[in-house]
């Protein structure tokens, strides 16, 4: 789960990283009135969405008077922010994050994230901030500074040392940066968090080192048992389609094209998706039942896809070996019994009580088509969806 930079700060800050002054606000006066709070003459307008890459796109704006804080802000509530991380739909700007403008010297980049080769949490940071990682890789590789935190004793004193002084800083600002690396460190041990940023950590005029953006990810896995942190999840950032389902304890991904998937497992989802394009089409999305799927929760996936308005096809290909076919064929039928559709269903079992299932479908009269292997069943999907289109194309001509 993603939440907001000024959720991200407030937390961070808890554990002694420094930020600059700032307030949330909700509407445009709000945001005025915030400057006057936070004192000074310089602010910065920061839109709140769960992306990166806001500066680029209009949704960070320096001010100088709470006239101008009032009108950056009119224009940036309810805007959609395009980046390369939203994709292009964008996210929506529903609240604003006002900051103490700082004056920059030098810009840091601090990251924390699991590397899973050494199975630790590890600190990814580099002297030339201000850009993404992956730029940072591309084009100043030698400046990546990587250390690996033993988990058994946590992050030392020395070892944050080592790290601030490979970023460059200075004898005055050692301390700040050791507590800031020590914070987040500990930040993310003691939330269950897999990802946290400070993406610039700068150094200011007067010296002082300051975080001006963080992100923190958490595990999704352990909110059941961090409260505070379930509790900052904001659904207005999510694709709505994956939050129904997320809510509803299944795991769905929104796609661009038309065929609607229900798979079992990540490994088939994908290779769905790959034969759904090798046969020429184009999947709406995909929707993993997991393990031991009951007929109820099949049912409730098959309307959640049915669901989508993006879905002209759809097909069910599952691969059972804790799944039984007979449950997944009976929460099929069910859902169509439920809500008959106009659309081609296209249904490929395989594995753990097969024949049961496919018995099922037979004697269900339902019109759907079914597949033995993968390939087939892609197949068979994308050409009931061609003729689908092309005779509702007829009966809007005639
Ligand atoms: P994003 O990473 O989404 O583009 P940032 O919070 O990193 O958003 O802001 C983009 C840039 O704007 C920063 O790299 C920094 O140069 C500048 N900036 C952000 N916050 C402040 C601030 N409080 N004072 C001065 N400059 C800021
Ligand atoms: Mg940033």
């Amino acid at each position: 789960m993603d939440i907001h930079e000024y959720q991200a700060k407030e937390i961070l800050a808890r554990f002694g990283v420094p930020v600059p002054r700032g307030g949330l606000a909700y509407s445009p006066e709000q945001a005025a009135y915030r400057s006057r709070e936070i004192g000074g003459d310089k602010w910065v307008v920061k839109a709140q969405v769960h992306a990166g890459g806001r500066g680029k796109a209009g949704g960070v704006k320096v001010c100088f008077s709470d006239r101008e804080i009032e009108e950056v802000a009119n224009e940036m509530f309810g805007k959609r922010i395009v980046t390369h991380q939203t994709g292009p739909e964008g996210k929506i700007v529903y609240r604003l994050y006002v900051e103490g403008g700082v004056d920059i010297q030098r810009e840091i980049y601090l990251g924390f994230v699991l590397d899973r080769k050494s199975e630790r949490i590890m600190v990814v940071a580099s002297a030339s901030g201000g850009m993404e990682i992956e730029e940072i890789a591309e084009r100043a590789p030698e400046t990546i500074v990587r250390s690996v935190v033993e988990p058994a004793v946590g992050i030392q004193e020395f070892q944050a040392r080592e790290i601030a002084f490979a970023l460059g800083f200075e004898p005055g600002q050692i301390r700040q940066a050791v507590e800031t690396i020590t914070g987040c460190y500990r930040a993310f041990d003691e939330l269950d968090a897999t990802m946290v940023e400070i993406n610039p950590l700068v150094v200011t005029g007067d010296g002082a080192v300051l975080a001006l953006d963080a992100k923190m990810t958490f595990d999704d896995n352990a909110l059941y048992r961090r409260q505070e942190i379930s509790e900052l999840r904001d659904k207005s950032q999510e694709d709505p389609r994956e939050t129904m389902a997320a809510d509803r304890g299944l795991s769905y991904v929104g796609l661009e094209g038309n065929i609607g998937c229900i798979v079992n497992g990540a490994g088939l989802a994908m290779a769905t998706m790959d034969m759904i394009k090798s046969s020429g089409g184009d999947p709406a999305n995909f929707l993993d039942i997991g393990g031991g799927a009951t007929p109820d929760r099949v049912a409730k996936a098959f309307r959640l896809v049915q669901s989508d308005h993006n879905v002209e096809a759809i097909l069910v290909n599952i691969f059972a070996g804790i799944n039984r076919c007979d449950w997944v064929a009976e929460g099929v039928v069910k859902a169509l019994e439920a809500n008959p559709v106009d659309i081609p269903v296209i249904v490929r079992l395989a594995g753990t009580n097969v024949n049961e299932g496919r018995k099922i479908l037979e004697e269900s009269g339902l019109p759907i088509i079914t597949a033995t292997t993968l390939a087939e069943a892609a197949e068979k999907a994308v050409s009931a969806w061609h003729e689908d289109n092309a005779s509702h194309l007829k009966a809007v001509a005639s």
